[in-house]
């Protein structure tokens, strides 16, 4: 039973994260934006068969993306493959919209790589959780990490590579964040 957990690196989600995780195996997988498109050919090689899919709401990644289409804000070429692409041309008027199509866009990704996989998405919405102090630092973790104390309240990019988060950790950097730990190569 292999069993996937998605979200986004925002400091405001950990807890949310360690609350959905039922076993110690549990693969959890976290970057800017919980944003499937990036992690496409990765995901394919992992036999899946559940998915619990976490975008939310507020989120600084579909903020970036909403500046980058709606504003026409410079953004980096990589950034923009990886993250914003997806988007252009789709219909979306407001960041609301914009966070909805985003769980929409990647629920259907999981649906074509993992179809006999059960996918569960929910649009965390922030005004719901209970919020941490901020710290404005970020960890690079590998899937089978569990959090601590020092972990809550920081942002956490999880990954099995480093090489699949490289736009994340620039969206990280931009967002003034401090590397704290990485246990990624
Ligand atoms: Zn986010």
């Amino acid at each position: 039973m292999v069993r996937l957990i998605i979200s986004c690196m925002d400091y405001r989600l950990s807890q949310e994260v360690m609350n959905r995780v039922k076993d110690e195996n549990d693969i959890i997988i976290r970057n800017a934006g919980a944003n499937i498109y990036e992690l496409k050919d990765r995901l394919k090689g992992i036999n899946a068969d559940e998915v619990v899919f976490l975008p939310h709401t507020d989120c600084a990644a579909m903020k970036l993306v909403n500046s980058a289409i709606k504003d026409g804000k410079d953004v980096d070429k990589e950034i923009d493959e990886k993250l914003v692409a997806q988007f252009r041309g789709k219909e979306f008027s407001s960041l609301q919209e914009l966070e909805k199509l985003n769980a929409e866009i990647g629920e259907k990704m999981l649906k074509e790589i993992f179809p006999n996989a059960k996918i569960t998405t929910e649009l965390i919405d922030v005004n719901k959780i209970k919020i941490p102090q901020k710290k404005t630092r970020y960890y690079l973790l590998k899937p089978q990490t569990r959090y601590n104390d020092e972990i809550i309240g920081s942002y956490v990019i999880q990954a099995f590579d480093k090489e699949d988060v490289t736009a994340d950790i620039k969206i990280a950097e931009s967002l003034g964040l401090k590397l704290e730990k990485s246990e990624l190569g």
